[in-house]
């Protein structure tokens, strides 16, 4: 990778800060129409990718090629959309980099934006279930739970009545929101033949982390096969959007690429 691709990548990914609209055309424009506006922030990023790239890979050997290699997946997961802005600006930034992901959606949110469920899919990303009300597992009695589950399932079954080759993209896999689970719900999930779906990198996008703490989060644990998690929802995503792409143009750098964690078959993966 040359430095000056690098930096233009950089400049482009910072763009995605000051006009959300624009990532995915701002991204693909090398260089950038406009200058980013705070030139001390631009260069923290140019030290800290460059650093990065200069460390080489968790595993020891840097891949600094691009080019794929089979031995190196990671399963991207996105939680808690489909939401109207953010949502397909996580698809273009995964579009950009041929990525696949596994998106847990809120059945209230499928309910309100059918529209955005169905481009994830048309996409060809897959879903797990989360929940139709976003409820701590642990704290509800079985019927609640299940039908947290059903309904999450039956409203983005309806999205894809329209093409019936869609319902393979929705799949045996389920992740508790807040994390939260007991012997009892594991026994529960697995009762009604679900995968519990947890992850191995926590990027803490929803706790207000900046682009860079979300970036060096996954880039210090990463590993062949981890389950990142992010989110398309549940508050302002600016942050996510800028640290996804940091995430996706240096693990595209070092030759991995990004699987589907949850497929019609269940989990390609169980951290
Ligand atoms: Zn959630």
């Amino acid at each position: 990778m040359k430095k000056g691709l690098v930096l233009a990548l950089l400049f482009a990914l910072l763009g995605i800060t000051a006009q959300p609209a624009m990532a995915v055309s701002v991204a693909q424009a090398a260089p950038p129409a406009s200058q980013p506006q705070d030139p001390g922030r631009t260069q923290q990023f140019i030290q800290l990718a460059s650093g990065w790239t200069q460390a080489g890979s968790a595993g020891g050997e840097a891949q600094l090629t691009g080019e794929p290699n089979p031995d190196l997946v990671v399963y991207l997961t996105f939680d808690d959309g489909p939401d109207p802005k953010w949502t397909p600006q996580v698809l273009a930034l995964l579009e950009q980099y041929h990525a696949r992901a596994t998106f847990f959606e809120i059945g209230y949110n499928v309910k309100k934006y059918p529209d955005i469920t169905l481009q994830v899919a048309q996409a060809g990303h897959t879903f797990g279930i989360h929940g139709f009300n976003h409820l701590d597992s642990t704290k509800l009695e079985y019927e609640v739970f299940y039908s947290e589950i059903v309904d999450n399932y039956s409203i983005i079954a309806d999205v894809f009545s329209i093409d019936s080759s869609l319902i393979n993209s929705l799949t045996p896999c389920f992740r508790p929101p807040y994390r939260a689970i007991d012997k009892t719900v594991i026994n529960w999930v697995e009762g009604i033949g679900y995968e519990l779906s947890l992850w191995d990198i926590d990027t803490e996008d929803w706790n207000n982390k900046t682009p860079e703490e979300i970036f060096s989060t996954v880039i210090i644990a990463i590993q062949p096969y981890s389950v990142i998690l992010m989110h398309d929802g549940g508050g302002d995503r600016s942050n996510t959007l800028l640290g996804l792409a940091l995430v996706l143009h240096e693990l595209t750098l070092r030759g991995y690429t990004f699987g589907q964690y949850c497929t019609a078959y269940g989990q390609a993966y169980t951290p």
